[in-house]
């Protein structure tokens, strides 16, 4: 087993850091935090919080202090040169931050009062929204529900490590696998090179096309549809869920798929979130993700190949993980088959293609789409979904 597992590829920066404390050390900070200042976080630093704890953030073992925090916003680089993509912060207002000083600790709280963390705070420091808007999400519009967040958030950031006593709810908590259980599974089967699929959507037949042409290539896929924060119209993840489960059940090969869950928050940060992405993949034990057409992105805020191509910033043996890039994929009638721009040479009127909201439209009014679009198994599941209030 040990050898299965040293043949899957390495954690960003050699090693898995879990910032998760033994039951010992829960018992001692819970009784310590009795006496420290509360900071009250939110659903993304909880997602955040998960992360560092289960080894999906490696290397960081916190919140990121100034010298990271810049690096990660200006060059997309830590301070030790690994690559990053995203800012993994922790804001409070400038009136608590002026209550707190560095080197002090403080227990990370939610909303109902409960202990998730201890962390030590080695810098309060503030920091310019604008810059950070427009660096990682490319634009400074309000709008753009990644840059709301950011500028509703506080003014100071604090920085430095943190020991997580307790996670957030665990929804989904048979697929909730951690980059150690994840690494176990692949070694189980045997897995050396492991496609990484992030999604928020339901797989339909383009994006099970363009899963399936990868697995050609890889001995596994690890299909890690995201299950923390998103936007209210994206479609629930419970539905997603029973629409991943029907699909894996009734068109993929049982010991060539593994379904797990991402606990992270999107941000919708489009390019650099896809960087984000394939780095916590790697965490996870993929050797490979996949990068569709506007990974991550929102509205009209980055090119539909911006994705990809921010991929040849980065030195590929620092960033581990491999890219694979793939275009937009439509079943062609003349070429009986999936296919894409690059293996079709047949017009638009060949192609079954159905927009975003004609979709929905069909699925509301208990409409299936053609199978070429949507495998019927997954339909059903979305059309029952529908047709009930919110669960
Ligand atoms: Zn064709």
């Amino acid at each position: 087993m040990t050898d299965a597992l040293n043949a899957l590829i390495a954690p960003h920066g050699g090693s898995l850091i879990l910032n998760f404390a033994d039951s010992d050390e829960q018992n001692v900070l819970r009784e310590q935090a009795q006496s420290l200042p509360q900071v009250v976080i939110g659903s993304r630093q909880l997602a955040d919080l998960e992360l560092l704890a289960n080894g999906a953030y490696s290397p960081l073992t916190g919140f990121m202090t100034r010298e990271d925090y810049l690096g990660v916003v200006n060059d997309m680089h830590l301070s030790n040169g690994l690559p990053w993509s995203v800012p993994i912060t922790l804001s409070v207002s400038a009136e608590q931050a002026a209550t707190l000083t560095e080197g002090q600790r403080i227990a990370l709280v939610d909303d109902a009062g409960t202990l998730h963390a201890v962390m030590t705070v080695h810098e309060i420091f503030s920091y310019d929204k604008q810059l950070e808007a427009q660096k990682v999400y490319r634009t400074t519009d309000e709008a753009h529900p990644g840059v709301r967040v950011l500028y509703q958030q506080g003014e100071i950031l604090l920085g430095g490590p943190v020991r997580v006593v307790e996670l957030q709810p665990q929804t989904f908590a048979v697929y909730r696998y951690t980059p150690t259980q994840s690494r176990n599974l692949f070694a189980e089967r045997g897995w050396k090179r492991v496609v990484g699929f992030q999604t928020r959507n339901p797989v339909h037949r383009a994006h099970e096309y363009i899963q399936k042409c990868a697995m050609e290539t890889v001995d596994g896929l690890y299909l890690h549809p995201l299950v923390g924060d998103t936007k209210s119209d994206d479609i629930p993840a419970d539905v997603r869920m029973r629409c991943y489960e029907v699909l894996l059940e009734n068109y993929y090969p049982a010991d060539r798929a593994v379904l797990g869950v991402f606990p992270a928050a999107m941000r919708y940060a489009g390019p650099r979130e896809a960087i984000f992405h394939a780095i916590l993949r790697k965490n996870y034990g993929c050797s490979h993700f996949i990068v569709g057409r506007d990974h991550a992105g929102v509205g009209n805020y980055y090119g539909t190949y911006d994705a990809h191509y921010i991929f040849a910033e980065f030195d590929p043996q620092r960033l581990g993980i491999t890219p694979l890039f793939f275009d937009h994929t439509f079943y062609c009638r003349q070429c009986e088959g999936m296919a894409s721009a690059k293996t079709c040479p047949h017009g638009n009127d060949a192609h079954v293609t159905l927009s975003g909201t004609r979709v929905r439209q069909m699925l509301q009014s208990g409409v299936i789409p053609p199978p070429e679009f949507s495998r019927p198994e997954v339909a059903k599941v979305l059309i029952e979904a529908m047709r009930q209030p919110a669960s």
